[in-house]
Formats: C-alpha cells, sequence, structure tokens
C-alpha cells in the first residue's frame, strides 16, 4: 500500500520534530507492503518569509490531495507584530477549513513512568490514565451569531442534527477501537442546544450497540476529571464544552511535550500535530521532546491509514523507552540522565527494532 503524506514542518522545533517523526515513522514500515511517500509543504511563519502569506494555495492544494497530514508547529516572536491576517496561526484555521475537519481528538495519556509529572493523588492514576476527547471543532458558539453594543454583547449557541450525529459517529467508532464507553458532555438541564446535543447523540448510539454510552453535565465532567479520570474512556462534546475540558484533560497528565492530536473530517483525511507550540525558547537546541510528534504519526496511522498494528508498535516502542528511562529535559526529573530531542528518538527506535 502507498500512502501519500503532506509534510508541514513548520516554524521553530517543528521541523525539528518532524524530522525525528519520519525517522520513525520509516522504521515503522521498513519490511512490510506499506509505503510512504512525503511532500513538504509551507505553513506558518516560514510560509510569510518564503511565499508572503501565511498559508499558500499550493499547500491547501497539496494537502487536499494527500492521505494524511502531518504537521509540527506554526509562530514565533517574528511573526507577533503582523497584522491579524498575517499571522502564522491562521494557517492552522485555513487548513482545518479547507479539509473540512470538524472532529478534534486529543488523547491524554499519563504513562506509568511519568506518574511524577501529574499533579493529582497517586491512588487516583496508579493505573495510568487513557482518556480521548473529542471535541466539535466548527460549530457551536465560537461560530454562532455574535454582535455588541455599548452595554452588551451576545454569542450564539446552536447545533443541528447533522453536526451532533457526525461528531457522534467519530466518537463511537474511536470507542470501537478502544474501552467501548462514550461519555457525551452537555449541560442539558439548562440549554436547548444540549438537549439537541443529547437527542441525536443517543440515536447515534443505536448504531454501535456494544458502546455504553452516559451523558454528563459539564460542570459535573471538570469536576469528574480530576476526583476520578479513570472512569473515563472517549468524552464527546461540543466546540467550547471541549476546549476547556481538553486542557483540563491534558494538564492531568503532565508535559505538553507528550500530547499528540488528530482533526479529522467525513473523510480519511486528517491532520495530525502536537498540541504544543513552535517553542521558540528551545528551539535549535536538541531540547525539544519528539513524541508529542512522533505519537501524533502513530494516531495518523491508527485513523488516516488504517494501519493499527504500526500505531501499537510505535506506541509500544514510546512507552518501552520510557521504561527504559529515556528522559528529555521537559520530563526529567531532578539528577535524572537528560537526552537529546534525536537521542529520545533513538531509544524509541531502538525498542522498535529489537
Ligand atoms: P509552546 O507550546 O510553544 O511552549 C510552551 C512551553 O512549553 C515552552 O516553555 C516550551 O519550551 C515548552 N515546550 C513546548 N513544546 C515542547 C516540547 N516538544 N518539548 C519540550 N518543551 C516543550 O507555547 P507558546 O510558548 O505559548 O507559543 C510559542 C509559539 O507557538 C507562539 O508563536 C504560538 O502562537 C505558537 N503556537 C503554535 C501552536 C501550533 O502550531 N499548533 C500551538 C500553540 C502555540
Amino acid at each position: 500500500m502507498k500512502y501519500n503524506i503532506a509534510v508541514i514542518p513548520g516554524d521553530g522545533i517543528g521541523p525539528e520534530v518532524i524530522k525525528e517523526t519520519l525517522r520513525v515513522l520509516d522504521v515503522a514500515a521498513k519490511d512490510t507492503d506499506i509505503e510512504l511517500n512525503y511532500t513538504s509543504y509551507l505553513a506558518g511563519g516560514c510560509a510569510i518569509d518564503e511565499a508572503g502569506l501565511p498559508l499558500p494555495q499550493e499547500t491547501i492544494d497539496g494537502t487536499k490531495e494527500s492521505d494524511a497530514v502531518l504537521l509540527g508547529a506554526v509562530g514565533g516572536d517574528k511573526w507577533d507584530t503582523l497584522g491579524s491576517d498575517m499571522r502564522p496561526e491562521n494557517a492552522l484555521l485555513g487548513l482545518r477549513a479547507a479539509l473540512g475537519l470538524f472532529a478534534n481528538l486529543r488523547p491524554a495519556v499519563l504513562f506509568t513512568q511519568l506518574t511524577q509529572a501529574c499533579p493529582l493523588k497517586p491512588e487516583l492514576i496508579q493505573n495510568g490514565l487513557d482518556i480521548m476527547v473529542i471535541r466539535e471543532l466548527t460549530g457551536g458558539i465560537y461560530f454562532g451569531d455574535k454582535g455588541r453594543d455599548d452595554k452588551s454583547g451576545y454569542d450564539t449557541l446552536r447545533y443541528s442534527d447533522y453536526e451532533i450525529k457526525r461528531i457522534a459517529h467519530v466518537a463511537f467508532k474511536a470507542a470501537m477501537k478502544r474501552g467501548k464507553k462514550v461519555t457525551s458532555v452537555d449541560k442539558a438541564n439548562v440549554l436547548e442546544s444540549s438537549r439537541v446535543w443529547r437527542k441525536f447523540v443517543e440515536e447515534v448510539a443505536e448504531e454501535y450497540p456494544e458502546v455504553t454510552l452516559n451523558h454528563m453535565y459539564v460542570d459535573n465532567a471538570a469536576m469528574q476529571l480530576v476526583r476520578w479520570p479513570e472512569q473515563f474512556d472517549v468524552i464527546v462534546t461540543g466546540n467550547m464544552f471541549g476546549d476547556i475540558l481538553s486542557d483540563e484533560a491534558a494538564m492531568i497528565t503532565g508535559s505538553i511535550g507528550m500530547l499528540p492530536s488528530a482533526s479529522l473530517g467525513d473523510t480519511t483525511l486528517g491532520m495530525y500535530e502536537p498540541v504544543h507550540g513552535s517553542a521558540p525558547d528551545i528551539s535549535g537546541q536538541e531540547l525539544a521532546n519528539p513524541l508529542a510528534t512522533i505519537m501524533s504519526a502513530a494516531m495518523m496511522l491508527r485513523y488516516s491509514l488504517a494501519q493499527d498494528d504500526l500505531a501499537t508498535k510505535i506506541e509500544s516502542a514510546v512507552d518501552k523507552a520510557l521504561s527504559d528511562g529515556a528522559r528529555t529535559k521537559d520530563i526529567a526529573l531532578p539528577g535524572e540522565k537528560i537526552l537529546s530531542t534525536t537521542q529520545m528518538t533513538n531509544a524509541v527506535i531502538a525498542n522498535m527494532e529489537k
């Protein structure tokens, strides 16, 4: 099988973590019938420098024709003073819109080897954590009718059947590959849009009889995430609630250098990127933790290329590297040996080749 991957290294540590991730992908695909072809595209600050705008048409066209998009990070101080149309981050919004990506998947995985990074009590996380937060990305209050006058302002929260059903399908399909449990988060005790959300999530649930569905109010979900996080498998929710809960779930796991993400639409084409930004403070110093991007690539294999075995091979190798004591600076305890970006990747690769 041949797959065309659009690669967008971006700015700051983006190119560093992407370079390492491609090494891991190549080792994963070695001696299989899978061929991964990479084409690099510009987006973000480097695109402003080279092409005069954050998201060149060539990048949009190239990503649309690919099987998946792997992105490093965009942005940096150099472009911070430009007008709002020229912000490097516009490239991300533009790509999501151009590719019709309406679902954001953010796994919050706490490796048992890194429990010291978790702000929760040890007894709450002794078995590690593995939660998938699925956020609706293109609807809800962020995109509803809005306005203001001198004394007031308003934003409208509207969700329609098709928007709810399509994100619910993403959640149930993800649950089928995981713990077969979906928690749908809303505020149905107060919001009409949440009552509609519940109705259509329940309708979709009927198509997935193996998956258990429960509903939770968002205030309770925020509390349960820190009180008893192990109860969650897949959380599905709207744009604003997802924005908040995905950050809360991420913080439970500790380092930003460990968090992957995927954005999906109606087709298998998805965009995969680490949650972190371009980290200008550490770029060019071999200090970046490449694991968030490496695990984003594993998500790409699973969700866009349907190569679950290869995804698991990479994830297991990351897990073993951590068990062997491999630590970049951001996840090391005082006194622990610190690996460079390249050395951390080597540690992952060594475990894949065993
Ligand atoms: P950031 O995520 O880049 O960095 C926050 C802190 O985390 C920094 O101290 C950084 O050194 C550290 N860090 C981040 N990734 C790391 C990694 N892989 N390994 C080790 N340490 C890591 O967030 P920021 O500093 O707020 O933003 C920097 C730039 O990135 C800004 O221009 C911002 O707009 C942009 N940004 C881009 C994205 C994206 O491309 N998706 C996301 C967030 C921020």
